[in-house]
């Protein structure tokens, strides 16, 4: 059922030691920049929690789930004796899965509006041992919740306070994001209670209300902690599910094969799998208000990291300013690849020479196209902040159009031959003045342009090997200057507009692009 190639990719590595995270950048680009999702909004499921609680387990259902709506009249459950894989798991008390994985495939789901979103499943795990310190555990836990839309914090039946501290982080962010945002900085928190007795979503209500309730006589931190999960997340659910039998739990033979595993957990389980992943429920990752886009959130990711490793641990304006910084960036990749994408399809790689006219023209409506696109992208830091995005996208706009120019350019035979062309018309003009004032009697005239007819020759004959060969390139490159103004003079003399060379467009470019900021 599982695709072959399709496995867990350790995007964030935890170094223990140090105590510090690593993202795996090439990593998280190969799954997030595929072409066929990377422009669609991203639904990121993330499911948190300390170890050894059947994070993995449960994200193992959710992989058969995704794979198998293809595949309706199938059983999303799987066969009776299938071993479950996927990720990682297993008995024993080493956490098989440290700082975060995802699945490598992200998967393309229609929303009942007909909108194609992108599901990326998420698994998350601070290093739950001795040696790790509660920041760790806290730092994935928040990274887990800022990159998600729909977070599941995996829960054994007894809620601890240390639990609910962990939450503490992310409310902190949350609570002053919330000043610089109008909006709820998270989408969707459920609650997930392990080896419960009491059955589904509906018994979970009152009990989670309860465990959640800010009491008086609570320490003043904790009830913060409580009030503020609600303010923070859009959407507050809690879920039990009840205990999957022993053989789970403790038998070292089990490998996941539904037989092992107890009915009622498995009834409750196809309740709670669809309730996460249906297409009617799943929300998109948003950051102030605005959709994430798979690009955009890899600069998130990026950011955040960069964040995690700045010591002390960063302020709130600080992860605001990063947050301002990464939707940017993102808004100015989307912008360029509009550009780079039409440019190419006009005339990129394989595509036959263009007139430079038609090319500028190109330019000019891309270039317009693009900004516009990233002027449309919501962001966050205000209009100068972004401003200072927007004129690097311009100055990397010209350096894309005088590079798409200069190949275009080099695909014209023409412009190939200019050089020997120039040469052959200066030497049959030398010929005919030499023939001519010999006519007349100016006979030392005659012998100059004679003369000038053989170095003209010999730089004929050189800039052949040199292009032949490919050596001496100085020697060629001084001689295509030299018929270069040549041709200019004449050209001048003669008024007549030269096809121009590289320096002269890329100029133009810069003028258009400086004119259009004048006019914007
Ligand atoms: P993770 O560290 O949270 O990812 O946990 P794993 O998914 O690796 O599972 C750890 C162990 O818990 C495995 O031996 C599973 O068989 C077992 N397990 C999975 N789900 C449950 C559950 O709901 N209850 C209990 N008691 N054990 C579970
Ligand atoms: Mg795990």
């Amino acid at each position: 059922m599982l695709n072959k190639k399709a496995g867990p990719v350790q995007i964030v590595l935890v170094h223990k030691d140090e105590h510090s995270f690593e993202l795996d950048e090439k990593a998280l680009q190969s799954v997030l920049l595929e072409e066929n999702i990377r422009d669609l909004d991203v639904v990121v499921v993330s499911v948190a929690g300390a170890f050894r609680k059947g994070k993995s387990f449960l994200l193992d259902f959710m992989i058969r789930y995704m794979y198998s709506k293809s595949n309706i009249t199938q059983d999303w459950l799987g066969k009776d004796d299938e071993p479950l894989t996927g990720f990682s798991w297993r008995g024993g008390s080493d956490p098989e899965t440290t700082g975060i994985q995802i699945w490598s495939e992200v998967f393309i789901v229609e929303k009942s509006n007909g909108k194609k979103v992108a599901v990326l499943l998420m698994d998350t795990q601070g290093a739950f041992d001795s040696q790790s310190t509660v920041k760790d555990c806290a730092t994935i836990f928040a990274l887990s919740t800022m990159t998600s839309s729909i977070q599941i914090y995996n829960l054994s039946q007894n809620i601890q306070e240390d639990d609910l501290q962990q939450l503490q982080l992310f409310t902190e962010y949350g609570r002053l994001a919330m000043d610089e945002i109008s909006s709820k900085p998270f989408q969707s928190l459920t609650f997930l209670f392990k080896d419960f007795s009491s059955k589904g979503l509906e018994g979970g209500r009152p009990f989670i209300h309860k465990r959640i309730q800010v009491k008086e006589h609570q320490h003043e931190e904790i009830q913060n902690v409580r009030k503020h999960i609600h303010s923070c997340f859009t959407d507050v659910k809690c879920f039990l599910l009840p205990h999957p039998g022993m053989k789970v739990s403790t038998s070292p033979h089990f490998n996941g094969k539904l037989t092992d595993i107890e009915d009622e957990f498995k009834l409750h389980l196809k309740d709670f799998i669809p309730m996460v992943l249906d297409s009617g429920n799943i929300m998109e990752k948003e950051i102030n208000g605005s959709k994430v886009t798979c690009r955009g959130l890899l600069e998130y990711f990026k950011t955040y990291l960069r964040l995690e490793q700045a010591e002390p641990r960063p302020h709130v304006e600080l992860l605001l300013q990063a947050t301002a910084e990464a939707n940017n960036l993102s808004a100015v990749a989307a912008a360029k690849d509009i550009y780079y994408d039409g440019m190419e399809q006009a005339c990129g790689g394989d595509k036959p020479y263009v007139s430079p006219a038609i090319l500028d023209e190109k330019h000019v409506q891309l270039h317009d196209k693009a900004i516009e696109h990233f002027k449309k992208i919501k962001k966050m830091g205000g209009k100068e902040f972004s401003q200072r995005y927007q004129d690097e996208l311009e100055i990397e706009i010209v350096e894309m159009h005088a590079n798409f120019s200069k190949h275009n350019e080099s695909k014209n035979i023409f412009s190939t031959f200019r050089t020997p062309a120039t040469l052959f018309a200066v030497i049959v003009a030398m010929y005919m003045i030499s023939g001519l004032t010999g006519f007349i009697g100016l006979d030392i005239v005659a012998q100059l342009c004679n003369c000038i007819i053989g170095l003209l020759l010999i730089a004929l004959l050189t800039w052949g090997y040199v292009r032949y060969s490919g050596h001496y390139r100085e020697l060629g490159g001084a001689i295509d200057s030299g018929a270069d103004f040549i041709l200019d003079r004449a050209s001048a003399h003669m008024n007549i507009p030269v096809g121009g060379s590289m320096k002269n467009k890329t100029q133009t470019a810069t003028q258009n692009t400086t004119m259009q900021k004048k006019i914007t």
